[in-house]
């Protein structure tokens, strides 16, 4: 299981944006993170991939934790190395490289698995099989995240945090991109997944939180979740 614990996380060495955070995320399942914009939620995936400090952020306290050994002090290859993979907000990927490469770059920790590896995203995501020898920058938006995606199971993570991966893109593509984040998943990887569209995250998830202003406020089973008055009306537009 990988968890936070009472987490403070703070930017600059003065703001304390996660106040006390605690979560988890059991090994075999989806669960989702919702909240606010400025709530928190990038920064509790940053913090559990290792990637605060590159934001020069700093858990202050508490900690995070796989299957009870604390991992927030190891930096994010390391963590990654424990299996534990951030997809970035924004996709991030290399827009001068070709889809292949990119993908290949995702390997860099896991030589000997790249054939298997690159078969298995090519199969999820056909598209990239098309558009391999394509440079990146010239994808789709919705082509980008699925290469995004694509490049971080290329380590073949047991955990995969996803951050907002249905952002910006139409109602056709986030669908599909659910239904990969559902076949990941039942191919064996937990995914941690942050979203604004909370309708889309809580139909496929066993387990949501709602982060609001650094603290959690909810953690429920997303069934109770869907049938909150409060999240219907804040998350779902549903009033
Ligand atoms: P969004 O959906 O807008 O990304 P979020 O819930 O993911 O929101 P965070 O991005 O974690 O929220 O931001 C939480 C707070 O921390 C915000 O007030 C934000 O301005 C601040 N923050 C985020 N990154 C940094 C940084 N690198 N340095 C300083 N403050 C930051």
């Amino acid at each position: 299981m990988l968890a936070a614990k009472n987490l403070e996380v703070v930017y600059d060495d003065v703001m304390l944006v996660l106040r006390g955070v605690s979560l988890e995320v059991p090994r075999g399942r989806i669960v989702a993170l919702l909240g606010a914009n400025g709530a928190g939620k990038s920064t509790l995936l940053r913090a559990m991939s290792g990637l605060l400090d590159v934001h020069d952020g700093e858990v202050r306290r508490g900690e995070i934790t796989l299957d009870g050994v604390p991992i927030h002090h190891l930096g994010a290859s390391r963590i990654a190395a424990r299996g534990v993979k951030q997809v970035m907000e924004g996709r991030r990927i290399f827009v001068d490289l070709t889809v292949e490469e990119n993908l290949r770059v995702g390997a860099h920790a896991r030589p000997r698995t790249v054939k298997v590896n690159l078969d298995r995203t090519y199969q999820l995501f056909p598209v990239l099989a098309d558009r391999r020898k394509k440079v990146a920058g010239y994808l789709s938006g919705g082509e980008q995240q699925m290469l995004a995606i694509g490049r971080a199971l290329m380590s073949d993570p047991e955990y995969l945090l996803l951050d907002e991966p249905s952002l910006g893109l139409a109602p056709l593509i986030v669908q599909q991109i659910r239904d990969v984040i559902v076949e990941i998943n039942a191919a064996g990887t937990t995914v941690l997944l942050v979203e604004q569209n909370a309708a889309m995250a809580l139909a496929i998830a066993e387990h949501g939180y709602v982060l609001e202003n650094g603290a959690m406020v909810m953690d429920k089973p997303a069934a109770d979740l869907l049938a909150d008055g409060d999240v219907r009306e804040f998350y779902l537009g549903l009033g």
